[in-house]
């Protein structure tokens, strides 16, 4: 196994794995024709709110989407503290 392969997967990553379909565009390629297409598997994920992908290794791809996911569910856990916070403030202050 490689030494980059070694490398520890970060604990959350920003983005989504998806399967990208798509035709090359090369005129003698299958899947110009009736061959299937090219599948690819990214990360999606924007950036300067520009839209961008990166191809990933079939090797990382499980442990990327597992990383996304742990982003996820911890954004979401975030977001209901917060509101659980601001819920506690807005009913303290409006008792006055
Ligand atoms: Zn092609």
């Amino acid at each position: 196994m490689p030494a980059k392969a070694k490398r520890a997967m970060p604990e959350t990553i920003r983005g989504t794995v998806v399967t990208q379909r798509r035709r090359c565009g090369k005129a003698n390629c299958r899947c110009a024709n009736d061959g299937p297409v090219h599948e690819s598997v990214v990360l999606s994920y924007s950036e300067q709110g520009r839209s961008r992908v990166l191809i990933l290794p079939r090797e990382e791809v499980e442990a990327v989407r597992a990383a996304t996911e742990r982003y996820r569910a911890a954004r979401k856990r975030l977001e209901e503290e917060a509101n659980a916070g601001l819920a506690q403030l807005v009913s303290r202050l409006r008792q006055r």
